[in-house]
C-alpha cells in the first residue's frame, strides 16, 4: 500500500496533485502545462460530457466541428478579441522538418515556412463567424445554434492538472441571432444550463452573475458566469456565457436581411465549460482519504466486494448478488463485482476510497447465511447491514441520497464561508481566511484593481440577484449601489 494522501490541512495544493495523480484521473505530460487523462478521468469526463451535451440538444443546439487552426488575420479582425488572446497563443509557423545538416535529429526546414501563420485555436469565434458570412442571407437562417466539442491551447504560465492547462478539452457553443432581445435570452439560458449541471449533476453550488468589464472575455460585451467555492476557501471559475452583441457580426460581416427587407448585423452568444470542471469536481468534495464522486458523475456507482476463501464459496456469493446485479444494470446503474484474487479485501477498500465509489458492498459466508450484506457509503463512510430482499431499491434509493447529501454538505460549507464584510480592516483579515466576501465596490476598474494589487482578490461577479443597497466602497469609501462578491481564485 502506498503512503497515505498529504492531508488538505497539511498541504492542500499538495493533496490535490497527489490525489488526481493517485486515483489515476491524470498526469502530467512531456510538454509543461499539458496533461494526460488516464482512462478513469476520461471515464468521468464523458459522464459530464454527455450529460452536457442533452442539455445542450434540449435546448435546440446541434454539433459540428471547426478547423484547430487559424489564421492569424481571422484573430486581428476584432481589437479586444486578439488583445486579449495575443498573449497566450501558439502559432504554426513553418509546415516541414528535414534531416539536420550537421547530422543529428531534424531541424525545422527554412523553406517551408507558411506565407501566412496559423494559431492553434484559443477559441473558436474567428473561425467560426468567418464560415457564418456565408451561412447567412436572410432571417430565416438564423437562428444558428451550434456547439462544438473540441481541445483549444492558451500558452498559460502558471497551470495545474485540470484547472488551468495549455491545452484543454471543452465544448463551445456559438450562436447567432436576428435579434439583441433572442442573444440575450441566449446567453441567459445556456448559464442556467450550466448552473443547473454543476448542482444537479456535480453536486457543486454556484453562484450565477456577471463578470465586471475587466475580467470580461474578450470581444464580449457581456460575459455571465458560474462560480464556484473550493474547500480551501478559493474560488473558481466554472463556466462561462458571453453576449457577443454584433462584435464578431461586424468584424467578419455578417449580415441578414430582415423582414422588412433591411440588412442588419447578426447579433452572438458563445459560452464554454472545460475539463477545468475535472478539477470542481475533484476540490469540492473529496477528502483526506480520496475522491468523493455524485453518482450521478461515478464510472462505478456500486462496488461488490466479495470476502471469500476458495472457488466454491466466492460462485456462492455471485450467485446470490446476480439478481441485484442484473437488475442495477437494467436500471442504468454500474456496478463492478471485483473478483480480482490477487488483491485483499482491506486494500481493495482502501482503493475504491481513493477512486470514489459511491456505494461499497462487502459480503461473505456468514452475510449469505444471514441473507444480508455490509453497505459502506462513501460521502458518510459509514456502514450498515442491509438484507438481500430489496437490496436493488435500496440501493438506489441510497445513490440519490448520496448525490442530495454532497450537494448539501457543499452548500452548506459554502454558507458557512461566505461573509458580508464592511470595512477595509475586514477585509483584508478575512480573505486570509478565504471564501467568498460580499462588500460594496465603487465600480471602477481602477478600485478593482488596485484591492487585487494589494490582497490578490479579485471580483469574481456581480451577482445576478444583486440587490441595490446604499453603501460605501470597502476600499475608496466612495458611495456603492450594491455588495459584488469578492474572492480568491484558481
Ligand atoms: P472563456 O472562453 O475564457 O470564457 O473560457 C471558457 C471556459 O473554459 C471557462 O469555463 C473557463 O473556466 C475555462 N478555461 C479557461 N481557461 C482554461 C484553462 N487554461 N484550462 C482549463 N479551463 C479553462
Amino acid at each position: 500500500m502506498s503512503k497515505a494522501l498529504p492531508t488538505r490541512e497539511e498541504n492542500y495544493s499538495e493533496w490535490y496533485n497527489e490525489l488526481v495523480k493517485r486515483a489515476n484521473l491524470a498526469e502530467n505530460s512531456a510538454v509543461r502545462g499539458c496533461m494526460v487523462i488516464k482512462p478513469y478521468g476520461y471515464a468521468i469526463w464523458e459522464k459530464m460530457q454527455r450529460a452536457l451535451d442533452d442539455m445542450f440538444k434540449e435546448t435546440g443546439h446541434t454539433n459540428a466541428y471547426f478547423p484547430l487552426f487559424i489564421p492569424k488575420s481571422f484573430l486581428s479582425k476584432e481589437a479586444s478579441h486578439v488583445e486579449g488572446f495575443a498573449k497566450e497563443c501558439a502559432v504554426v509557423t513553418h509546415y516541414r522538418l528535414k534531416n539536420d545538416p550537421d547530422g543529428k535529429g531534424v531541424v525545422v526546414d527554412p523553406e517551408a515556412k507558411l506565407e501566412e501563420e496559423l494559431i492553434v485555436r484559443p477559441t473558436s469565434e474567428t473561425v467560426i463567424w468567418n464560415s457564418y458570412k456565408n451561412w447567412v442571407q436572410s432571417h430565416r437562417d438564423l437562428p444558428i445554434l451550434i456547439n462544438q466539442w473540441a481541445n483549444v491551447v492558451r500558452w498559460e504560465m502558471r497551470t495545474r492538472l485540470f484547472l488551468r492547462t495549455a491545452e484543454f478539452l471543452w465544448q463551445e457553443g456559438h450562436t447567432a441571432h436576428a435579434t439583441r432581445e433572442e442573444a440575450v435570452a441566449e446567453t441567459n439560458q445556456m448559464l442556467e444550463v450550466y448552473a443547473k449541471f454543476a448542482e444537479e449533476w456535480m453536486a457543486v453550488p454556484v453562484v450565477r452573475g456577471r463578470k465586471t468589464a475587466n475580467e470580461r472575455f474578450a470581444g464580449a460585451d457581456d460575459t455571465l458566469c458560474i462560480e464556484a467555492l473550493m474547500q480551501d476557501g478559493k474560488a473558481l471559475q466554472a463556466g462561462t456565457s458571453h453576449f457577443l452583441g454584433q462584435n464578431f457580426a461586424k468584424a467578419f460581416d455578417v449580415k441578414f436581411q430582415d423582414k422588412t427587407g433591411k440588412q442588419e448585423f447578426v447579433w452572438g452568444t458563445s459560452w464554454g465549460v472545460s475539463t477545468r470542471l475535472m478539477g470542481a469536481l475533484i476540490m469540492a468534495h473529496s477528502d483526506d482519504l480520496g475522491l468523493v464522486l455524485p453518482p450521478k458523475l461515478a464510472p462505478i456507482q456500486v462496488v461488490i466486494v466479495p470476502i471469500y476463501k476458495g472457488e466454491e464459496q466466492l460462485n456462492a456469493i455471485f450467485e446470490r448478488m446476480e439478481p441485484t446485479i442484473k437488475s442495477l444494470k437494467v436500471q442504468g446503474i454500474s456496478v463492478k463485482f471485483d473478483d480480482d484474487d490477487s488483491a485483499r479485501p482491506g486494500w481493495k477498500f482502501a482503493e475504491y476510497e481513493l477512486k470514489g465509489v459511491p456505494v461499497r458492498i462487502a459480503v461473505g459466508a456468514r452475510d449469505l447465511e444471514n441473507h444480508q450484506v455490509e453497505v459502506a457509503r462513501r460521502d458518510t463512510l459509514s456502514k450498515e447491514s442491509v438484507s438481500m430482499d430489496g437490496l436493488d431499491q435500496y440501493l438506489i434509493n441510497l445513490l440519490n441520497d448520496i448525490q442530495n447529501n454532497i450537494y448539501k454538505k457543499a452548500l452548506a460549507f459554502r454558507t458557512a464561508n461566505t461573509f458580508e464584510v464592511n470595512t477595509w480592516e475586514e477585509f483584508t483579515q478575512k480573505i486570509e481566511e478565504g471564501g467568498f466576501l460580499s462588500a460594496h465596490w465603487d465600480g471602477t476598474s481602477e478600485t478593482e484593481e488596485k484591492i487585487k494589487e494589494l490582497t490578490k482578490a479579485t471580483i469574481r461577479c456581480i451577482p445576478l440577484d444583486f440587490k441595490e443597497e446604499e453603501g460605501t466602497c470597502i476600499l475608496t469609501g466612495k458611495p456603492s449601489k450594491g455588495r459584488v462578491l469578492f474572492a480568491k481564485a484558481y
